[in-house]
């Protein structure tokens, strides 16, 4: 007998999963979501960490995110720009720091007119990539089997510049290794903000934040749901189709403590979490071998806080970039109305393994040494220092998201959110605009929802 019984079961209260609970409950469906954290948010959690407010997880809103920006706009909060007056600085080859203003790194003539020359290439295929269907795209197969560094490598032995390219959707996006995914993995993910340009314009896509944290925007949708929202509920297994004990072809899941009867669930949370559940019917053949090739990467997010934005004075917006660095990317990450400054960098994939071998200390000093190189020996004394690691999070297992490795995006691409049965997905990693962001998630949970209205028409 189950304990709670309702139209809708949603499985996680990220910000896919309470979009999609708020979209059913509008349309008249009774829901609940059963989240396995003692908290509401998924990858999205600001924290006080010695006393200083951080955001752990997702943050930046950029100006093409018009589900999340909607969405802000109507939960009525507010955001603010990122601080960006002044030069940024990029470390080059030699280890010598360069101030700069504008998208361009200060590079040679020649490698300048490379990236540009690539730049325009690169975007011109983005531009024929459906973000929702890059598997449909004529070349999707080509693009698919060679890995975005050796792609590169193909159209330049201006190193340089292709370690400049490489990173916009290496470490600072997918952080995976550029040898590790594919072209078409990294035209979808430009694809996904419009263009290449987009991406590698940081003004564009850090642009602003929340006042008081991007984590609201889930926490005020799962305000909306009341106690149709229960915390610290693993879903454990989950029984679909016509041999359910309920004696429908709905759904039963159970937790640790729960069982829940439902006609529908939508899977609210990345993909290589499905595994977690125990299905019964076992999950259809093309799902368990699609979900084997999609892989969590890895980030580490730093915050360092100081008594003032130190960096300011010496007239530097605090943007700083080098694929030479430990830390490739950071940035003044100041609170809205703090005083204290803060800058927020990222080391990402095999640097981020690398330093997850040595000791938390040597950790904070080579991360710290690093920062150093963009803004003097000032950065080596933070007030409050915070490393993310996701890596470690059981509900999450990496950081930003899931993707596809080599071949599989147009192997399986095109079944990635196809319903099983009474079964829905809805996640970021798996949208097409705003994929691997908080607006995909936005959109994938509206659209879930959308599947399970129209089915209950047919
Ligand atoms: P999630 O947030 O992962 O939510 C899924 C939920 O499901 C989780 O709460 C999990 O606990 C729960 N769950 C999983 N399995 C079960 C189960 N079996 N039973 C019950 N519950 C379960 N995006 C941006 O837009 N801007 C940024 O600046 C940005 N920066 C980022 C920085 C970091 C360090 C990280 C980690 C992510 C960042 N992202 C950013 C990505 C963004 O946070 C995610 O894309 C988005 O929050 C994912 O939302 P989701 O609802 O799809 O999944």
């Amino acid at each position: 007998m189950a304990d709670i019984t309702r139209d809708v079961l949603i499985i996680g209260a990220g910000a896919a999963g309470t979009t999609a609970a708020n979209e059913l409950r509008k349309a008249g469906l009774s829901v609940v979501v059963l989240e396995a954290r003692d908290r509401v948010g998924g990858r999205l959690w600001t924290d006080v960490v010695d006393g200083a407010m951080l955001e752990l997880g997702g943050q930046w809103v950029s100006p093409d995110q018009s589900a999340l920006i909607e969405t802000i706009d109507e939960l009525g909060l507010d955001t603010f720009s990122r601080y960006r007056e002044g030069d940024s600085v990029y470390v080059g080859p030699d280890g010598t720091l360069h101030r700069f203003t504008g998208e361009m790194f200060p590079v040679s003539e020649a490698t300048e007119k490379v990236i540009a020359e690539i730049t325009e290439r690169l975007d011109a295929m983005v531009a024929e990539v459906d973000p929702d269907r890059p598997y449909a795209h004529a070349k999707a197969a080509e693009w698919d089997t060679i890995t975005w560094d050796a792609w590169l490598r193909q159209q330049t032995d201006d190193d340089e510049a292709i370690r400049n390219l490489a990173f916009a959707t290496g470490s600072a996006m997918l952080t995976k290794p550029t040898h590790a995914f594919s072209l078409l993995q990294s035209l979808l993910m430009a694809a996904s903000a419009g263009s290449y340009s987009h991406l590698v314009d940081a003004d564009f896509i850090l642009d602003k934040r929340v006042v008081g944290g991007l984590q609201q925007v889930p926490q005020l949708l799962a305000e909306r749901l009341g106690e149709d929202v229960l915390l610290n509920q693993p879903v454990r297994s989950l029984q679909w189709g016509p041999s359910t004990s309920s004696g429908t072809d709905g759904i039963t899941a159970t937790t640790d403590s729960l069982t829940v009867s439902a006609r529908y669930a939508i899977l609210a949370h990345a993909p290589i979490l499905y595994d977690r559940i125990s299905f019964v019917p076992s999950l259809p053949r093309r799902q368990h071998q699609m979900h084997q090739h999609i892989s969590m990467g890895f980030v580490i997010k730093v915050h360092a806080v100081y008594d003032g934005p130190f960096w300011r004075e010496q007239g530097l917006s605090g943007t700083a970039f080098s694929p030479y660095e430990l830390v490739h990317e950071a940035y003044d990450n100041t609170n809205h109305g703090d005083e204290r400054g803060t800058l927020v960098g990222f080391v990402s994939d095999q640097n981020a393994d690398d330093v997850f071998e040595l000791s938390a200390e040597e950790r904070k000093e080579r991360i710290l040494e690093s920062l150093s190189h963009y803004y003097g020996p000032e950065a080596k004394n933070p007030v409050v220092y915070y490393e993310s690691d996701w890596g470690t999070e059981e509900w999450t297992r990496g950081a930003y998201a899931a993707s596809f490795d080599m071949g599989g995006l147009h192997r399986y691409g095109k079944d990635l959110r196809t319903p099983v049965g009474p079964l829905h997905f809805a996640c970021s990693d798996i949208a097409g605009a705003g994929y691997q962001h908080v607006d995909g998630a936005i959109r994938m949970g509206r659209l879930a929802a959308a599947q399970i209205l129209d089915a209950r028409r047919a």
